[in-house]
């Protein structure tokens, strides 16, 4: 056993630490297998501890060891991520953050928790004080608050209140992996750099989040016979401002056909929309429905929100979810369509490439309504989805690769040198998930979009 081992086992209690294979590998992967891409170049990278701190005390001792021996370290929320953010590509240790959970205090309209608290649970916690999250991802049951701050980005709420870059997140307290291990607690515009950084700037330690009051939501599945009347009714929903909404999320047929719990419900052949609004407009939207030659095929009353399967469990990535319980052969890409050009970017699309089925969310971004693509690509070489992508922006349609795991070629939304100079001072030794980021000698030619962070 190599020094850095028999000295972590002595500074942190034996139970919180995993040293056998089976616990390794689990801790070591997320849902990058969405990717055939991914799932060729990451199979196989396991870290050779799992550490899961209960205390600060704790974490930081890890960080200590992991410092003064020069071992990689790789954060880790619930592991739902889709790019291997969580995976630790050189080895060392995985630390898990989970148990580190607590909700802290609620102030005005923001909460402060722990890194490690489910965004669910944050939600529950909420509700029962008549708040509730503005923004959580499809997977917000399982996923904790700092896998979402440091490694996602939008989701349901993003028709209203837009992305982490949306001010999301007025504070931080960030853990360096300095000298000192120095705290460092980030607030307002400071905080933008650590966003879906993939913890490659620090470890979060605590986060304070916005929170929004409470409505009563209603969820409507509508099923349209065209695409275009489908989109038209989206489109008109997203932007009446009249009407409050969480969601609102397209499928082009037979997408709608693979989401099992439902499928008995709604009508073949047709598009389905999927809308999260509040209870007091739901006859404007059944009008609305109407008008776009639409019908109702479900309806969900707020006394089961977040009770049984909801719309957001068919929405965002849980579409490619579903998609890949019928064939693993389903994959994905990240897409900005514009809500302007909707109809002539689909058509050319489907001209195109017919195989490629269409999902669409509208959010906003930086209070700018766009309509985010997800569409299911049946993947068959990598050579294909390369050109795919091409012709994607060659027609004005900007696409955020989630079929890597370098961050700043899956499009992230900052760009500058404050960031390597953050990582020289927080991580000096580059220890922080390695191999994510260019290393820091190839700096200069980084170029990041300053378009779209992933998803
Ligand atoms: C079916 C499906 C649907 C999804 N839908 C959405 C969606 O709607 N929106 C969306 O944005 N994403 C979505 N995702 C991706 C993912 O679920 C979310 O981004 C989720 O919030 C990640 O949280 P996590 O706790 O699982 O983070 P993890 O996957 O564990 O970690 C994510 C990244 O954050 C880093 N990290 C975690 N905790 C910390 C910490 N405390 N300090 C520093 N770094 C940390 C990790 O190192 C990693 O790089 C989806 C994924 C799947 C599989």
């Amino acid at each position: 056993m190599s020094d850095w081992k028999q000295i972590l086992g002595k500074e942190v209690p034996a139970h919180l630490l995993l040293w056998n294979q089976p616990m390794r590998e689990k801790f070591s992967r997320d849902y990058f297998d969405f990717s055939p891409v991914l799932l060729k170049s990451l199979t196989g990278r396991i870290a050779e501890c799992v550490a899961m701190p209960r205390t600060f005390v704790e974490l930081a001792r890890v960080l200590a060891v992991a410092r003064d021996y020069g071992v990689p370290v790789t954060v880790r929320g619930a592991g739902t991520g889709n790019y291997g953010q969580a995976v630790p590509l050189q080895g060392g240790i995985v630390l898990d953050m989970s148990h580190l959970n607590r909700v802290m205090a609620f102030e005005d309209d923001q909460v402060t928790v722990e890194a490690g608290a489910r965004m669910g649970f944050i939600e529950s916690v909420a509700r029962q004080r008549g708040l509730e999250l503005r923004v959580y991802p499809s997977t917000f049951q399982k996923a904790t608050i700092g896998g979402f701050v440091r490694g996602g980005s939008g989701g349901i709420g993003s028709i209203t209140w837009g992305t982490l870059w949306d001010s999301l997140v007025p504070a931080m307290r960030i853990r360096a992996m300095d000298e000192a291990l120095t705290v460092y607690e980030v607030q307002g515009e400071d905080v933008t750099p650590y966003l879906h950084d993939y913890g490659t700037l620090g470890v979060a330690e605590q986060l304070t989040i916005k929170l929004v009051a409470r409505t009563e939501w209603v969820q409507i599945v509508a099923g349209f016979p065209g695409l275009n009347t489908a989109w038209q009714c989206a489109q008109e929903l997203a932007i009446n401002p009249t009407i409050k909404k969480r969601l609102v999320s397209l499928h082009e047929w037979p997408i709608p056909e693979w989401f099992r719990p439902w499928n008995q419900r709604i009508s073949p052949g047709h598009s389905l929309l999927l809308m999260e609004v509040e209870y007091r407009a739901s006859d404007t939207v059944k009008t609305l429905v109407a008008s776009h030659c639409g019908h109702i095929d479900l309806i969900i009353d707020p006394d089961k929100y977040h009770k049984s399967n909801g719309v957001s469990d068919f929405s965002w990535n849980h579409t490619t979810l579903w998609a890949r319980k019928t064939s693993s052969r389903w994959t994905y890409l990240q897409t900005r369509f514009d809500p302007h050009r909707l109809q002539e970017q689909i058509q050319a699309v489907k001209l195109a490439y017919p195989e490629v089925l269409l999902h669409f969310e509208w959010i906003r971004e930086r209070g700018h309504l766009v309509v985010s693509g997800l569409p299911l690509i049946p993947f068959t070489n990598e050579k294909h989805l390369n050109e795919l992508m091409d012709f994607l922006e060659t027609n004005g349609i900007p696409v955020a690769n989630p079929h890597t795991f370098r961050l700043e070629a899956g499009g992230r939304m900052f760009s500058g040198e404050q960031f390597w100079q953050l990582k020289e001072r927080n991580d000096p030794q580059n220890l922080l998930n390695p191999g994510k980021l260019k290393n820091l000698s190839e700096r200069s030619v980084l170029t990041v979009n300053d378009g779209q962070g992933g998803m």
